[in-house]
Parts: C-alpha cells; sequence; structure tokens
C-alpha cells in the first residue's frame, strides 16, 4: 500500500490493526525514522496486561499536549469555584504516565509555574492515616487520582466513620472506578467525579462532561474506532473494541492501535453540554484490585510488581493474593534469570515494599492465572472478605 491512498480517517480500514503484543516486542519498529530514541520522551505503561510496553514521544507533541487540556479544565471550572491559585491534591504512584509527563512539564514549562495550583503530591502507597491527614490540612478543592484507589480510599473512610475534607471535586484518569465506589463519593460523600480517558500510547482520548455519563473524544488529537474480533468497524451503539490512531505524536507512530478496552460509541447527537466531539462509552472499565498491607496501606498493582520489572527481562506479572498474608507473584521470562540471586533480591524488594507480616513468593510461571470468570487481572484476590480485603 502507498502513503497517497490513505486520503482520510475513512481510509483506516485499509491498515491492519496493531495489538499490544506486537508494541511490546519491538518498540522500535513502530519509531518514525525521522526520530532517534534518545530525542524523544520515553512513556513505559505497564497497563492491565501486565507487561510494560515504550512508546516514545517526541517533545513537540507533548507540549502542544498541555494546551489542549483546557477541554478538560473548563469542565473542571464548572465544578470548582476558583483556578488561579486552587489548591490541588495528586494522589498516584510515582511511577505512573501523568507524573512522567506533568514531571516533564515542570522541567519545560518553569516559568509558568507561579501560575499554576499550589499542588501537593501523595503516594497511593502512602499510610492511610498519612493520607488522611494530608486531606485535612491541605484542603484541597481539587483531587487527582485514579478510580481503582479512590474508591478504595473513600469506602475505608466510609467503613471507618471518619470526617473528612470534601473536594468540590474529584478528577479520575487512568483505570475506571467500581460503579458502587463512584455512588458512594458522589451521592454520599456528595463529591462530584469527572473521568478522564487516556494511555501511555495516546496521552489524551477523551474526558467526562459536566453530564458526567460519557467520553467526549479529543477528535483532532486521537481518531477512534471501535472494532469487532475480526477488525470489522461496528455500528455506532454496538460494543467493540476501541482502537486508536494517535494524531500528534510524530515519534511512536499507531495507527489502529488496539488499546484493550471494550466501548461502543454513542450515536452522533448534540450533547446536552453543547459540545459536538463524538461520545465514547466505555463499557468495562480498566479496574483491578488494589493491595493491601496490614500497616493499612493501599498498594497499586505498578508499586508492587516495579521491584522485578526494574531489572528489564520480565516479560509479564502478576500479583495473587492467596491470603491477605501470602502474596504470590507469578512472572514470564524468557531469557531466564540473568543475575545470580536475582530472585531473592528481588523477593526482598517486594516484600520491603508489602511491609510487616506478608510473606512473598516468587513464582517462574508458563501463564498466569485467571478468575473464576476467565478473566485477567494483574491483581488476583483470593481471599475476599478477609480483612483488609473487605
Ligand atoms: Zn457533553
Amino acid at each position: 500500500m502507498a502513503p497517497e491512498q490513505i486520503r482520510g480517517a475513512d481510509y483506516l480500514h485499509l491498515i491492519p490493526p496493531i495489538s499490544h503484543v506486537e508494541l511490546r516486542a519491538d518498540p522500535e519498529a513502530f519509531l518514525s525514522h525521522r526520530f532517534q530514541p534518545r530525542e524523544c520522551h520515553h512513556i513505559s505503561t505497564s497497563g492491565r496486561s501486565g507487561r510494560p510496553k515504550l512508546v516514545y514521544h517526541d517533545p513537540q507533541s507533548l507540549l502542544m499536549n498541555v494546551s489542549w487540556s483546557e477541554r478538560h479544565e473548563q469542565v473542571l471550572g464548572h465544578f470548582t469555584h476558583r483556578r488561579i491559585g486552587r489548591r490541588l491534591l495528586t494522589m498516584n504512584v510515582e511511577a505512573s504516565v501523568a507524573s512522567h509527563v506533568h514531571a516533564y512539564y515542570r522541567r519545560r514549562l518553569r516559568l509558568l509555574r507561579r501560575l499554576g495550583p499550589r499542588r501537593e503530591w501523595i503516594n497511593v502507597s502512602a499510610p492511610f492515616e498519612q493520607q488522611v491527614e494530608l486531606l485535612n490540612r491541605f484542603q484541597p478543592e481539587l483531587i487527582i487520582s485514579y478510580g481503582t484507589f479512590m474508591g478504595d480510599f473513600f469506602a475505608q473512610i466510609h467503613r471507618r466513620g471518619l470526617h473528612v475534607h470534601r473536594p468540590e471535586l474529584i478528577s479520575l484518569g487512568g483505570e475506571g472506578i467500581l460503579p458502587e465506589h463512584r455512588r458512594l463519593i458522589e451521592e454520599d460523600f456528595g463529591i462530584p467525579i469527572v473521568m478522564t480517558y487516556q494511555s501511555g500510547e495516546s496521552l489524551k482520548i477523551g474526558f467526562e462532561c459536566e453530564e458526567r455519563r460519557y467520553y467526549h473524544l479529543h477528535e483532532d488529537l486521537c481518531h477512534v474506532r471501535v472494532l469487532d474480533e475480526d477488525g470489522r468497524e461496528v455500528p455506532d451503539g454496538e460494543v467493540g473494541r476501541v482502537h486508536i490512531t494517535n494524531l500528534v505524536n510524530r515519534a511512536t507512530v499507531l495507527i489502529n492501535y488496539d488499546q484493550g478496552d471494550l466501548g461502543r460509541l454513542l450515536p452522533v447527537e448534540r450533547c446536552p453540554c453543547g459540545r459536538n466531539l463524538r461520545r465514547l462509552e466505555l463499557v468495562e472499565g480498566r479496574r483491578w484490585p488494589m493491595l493491601h498491607t496490614f500497616d493499612g496501606r493501599a498498594l497499586h498493582f505498578v508499586d508492587a510488581i516495579e521491584p522485578l520489572q526494574r531489572e528489564g527481562w520480565i516479560d509479564r506479572a502478576q500479583v495473587v493474593v492467596e491470603r491477605p498474608d501470602l502474596w504470590r507473584i507469578l512472572f514470564i521470562s524468557t531469557e531466564g534469570d540473568r543475575v545470580p540471586d536475582w530472585r531473592e533480591q528481588a523477593r526482598a524488594r517486594v516484600a520491603a515494599v508489602a511491609g510487616p507480616g506478608i510473606a512473598i513468593e516468587l513464582e517462574p510461571v508458563e501463564r498466569l492465572e485467571l478468575t473464576d470468570t476467565g478473566k485477567f487481572t494483574p491483581v488476583l484476590v483470593r481471599c475476599p472478605g478477609h480483612p483488609p480485603y473487605v
């Protein structure tokens, strides 16, 4: 096929979809010859598959990305009273895509920093009491975090009957939130939530508007197609796999990339908010359980497996919580142990993250384990209902 044959988005079906397996196996194959890896910003994502993937972003596209934040900012402004000097509490993991990108912006846009919000940051794996203390002391108007953690955090506040500061708005990205957790936060705590949809492969995909029911797509940054298992486009309103074409990143070029999410495009009609950007509903958000430690912390999957992935030759990993005091870390490695004693060192590092009272077992496996309903999840809890997994 010649480039001239592609004359617009309607021609994208001529190009075969790309799977995350292909991207992970050979990230350089998708890097434009106009860029050297050292000129790019590297974003490595773990994603739901538990396998790291490397995406190169050209610096200019990252900076352009900032200006499009204004779309989401408008929605935030609807719910929060002030923008300049707004108190913003970010709760995420150090290794998150958002943390990487924001660190990059902070370095490049130093002069603008004073106009931005007053920020505090806390890791999701910090002790629960410390997180609550910061929330109450800092009194943020806005919290930015992700669904699994925030749902868990407020469920714990609710269970313990604590009185905490209530922000005007919570903005969640990265993963979905359980419907019961969203209800708890929005109805019982009275805090509205807006979600954003993004990935390491295409930073901005969609954002919820004031209606807070579906995502409006950033159509000019990322083209979304919803395809069936055979790679054919499904009619509007029908569920399929979300495929993205990143329109701004000129380094790693992704066309028809399978994002790994199920969703449906809503019929074209005007949203009550007035925006005419197309709307997407995710059918099954990206969500998996948090890990709980005996000293009251909630750990994200990324934190638990980071000590393993640091070495770079682990293919996939999964945490199976057999009992609250026993975590089996399963991993697939095609290359075997490159460093003697690596396994013992990695086990000790995960044990240090998990804290006292939790035994860690590291198991090389051929296949990761599935839930009773046959689904894969990076964190598999086999002891639901046993404290602290309640
Ligand atoms: Zn809308």
